[in-house]
């Protein structure tokens, strides 16, 4: 009996002390609280230091005090966590809305920037085209000049070698006049040689003028064909630079206002999004940071995308990205698509 006694004054001690804790402990917290603990525990108290026996007593009474804890914050518990279920359900719908409206402004982003890239290819080219024509003009211009040069080339020869026939006939004149004055058959063999020699030379001069006639003909002719394809090319080029000129005035006034559009969509954007937006789209060389998902397969790698994981984008819980790529991946409705467009080319990126 002696034992129990002590046992049970040990426990209602305890009790005690526990009650006085959570009475502090109460205090701090809610006045409220602190009141209804606060009564139950000056029982306890009061029932250790009547009697040892009363502390048989003390039980029932932590019981009362529990319940009355219990009675007294229950509702207050409740209530909060109502108050929490409501705030954490009304967080999760704004969350919801929060990430559908952020990912259909990221994809907004990403149609403006898309149509920037058409723009700057479509124009980027076009001037490429004009380099291109521009060369290949400048080789025609190498080649006529050259071809030009070559006939200006004959046409000289021809004229020197019928001067030279010119001074070698009055030369043979010269010499045949000298025959008549002779003194010795030496002297008029050897005269009798330089002529025929001169003649010879005349001779030769002739047959390369006839050659020349042909050679002539035929750089002529290159000429000709040289300079119509030069011709052509230079209307080419003129046609090529009015229409760039005329498309870099249109595209310029267009890719200023989607830049305008693009900045502006950028303000409504985290920066965390933006950072991994342009990172994905250096990369990428289709420049889609942001891919729908079509035909099951993400928009910017085509890979599978499983259909649980389709499911979870459409559902708009949370930002979801390619595993494979990287890129962001919204379904139709964030796209405001209702039939899926054709598919734009393959494409991997290294991020
Ligand atoms: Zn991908």
């Amino acid at each position: 009996m002696a034992t129990k006694t002590t046992k049970s004054a040990e426990k209602a001690a305890t009790t005690k002390k526990s009650a006085a804790t959570k009475k502090v402990a109460s205090a701090t917290d809610k006045k409220t609280v602190a009141t209804t603990k606060a009564a139950p525990t000056k029982k306890v108290a009061a029932a250790t230091t009547e009697k040892v026996a009363a502390a048989a007593k003390a039980a029932p009474a932590k019981k009362t005090d529990e319940a009355a804890v219990a009675a007294a914050t229950a509702p207050v518990k409740k209530a909060t966590s109502t108050t929490a279920k409501k705030a954490t359900s009304t967080a999760k719908a704004e969350e919801k809305t929060d990430i559908t409206t952020r990912m259909k402004a990221l994809y907004a982003l990403q149609v403006a920037d898309s149509q920037i890239d058409e723009v700057r290819t479509l124009r980027g080219e076009l001037p490429l085209e004009v380099t291109d024509l521009e060369n290949d003009i400048a080789r025609l211009e190498n080649r006529l000049q050259r071809a030009k040069k070559d006939v200006k080339d004959v046409k000289e020869d021809v004229a020197n070698r019928k001067e030279e026939i010119v001074m070698k006939t009055a030369q043979i004149a010269k010499y045949k006049k000298h025959l008549d004055s002779v003194k010795n058959n030496r002297e008029y063999e050897a005269l009798n040689k330089e002529i025929e020699f001169l003649g010879l030379e005349i001779q030769l001069h002739e047959k390369h003028i006839r050659a020349a006639g042909f050679t002539i003909e035929k750089k002529q002719n290159a000429v000709d064909e040289i300079s119509e394809m030069y011709n052509e090319r230079k209307k080419d080029l003129d046609a090529k630079k009015s229409e760039l000129s005329t498309i870099i005035n249109e595209t310029e006034t267009e890719e200023r206002s989607l830049l305008t559009k693009s900045e502006k969509l950028r303000k409504n954007i985290d920066e965390k999004w933006l950072f991994t937006y342009d990172r994905i789209r250096k990369n990428a060389r289709n420049g889609i940071a942001v891919a729908r998902i079509e035909r099951g397969a993400c928009g910017g790698c085509f890979a599978i995308i499983a259909p649980q994981r389709q499911i979870e984008i459409r559902m708009h819980k949370k930002v979801n990205s390619c595993e494979y790529c990287g890129r962001f991946l919204v379904d139709d409705e964030i796209a405001g698509i209702a039939k899926p467009a054709p598919a734009p080319t393959p494409d991997t990126v290294e991020i």
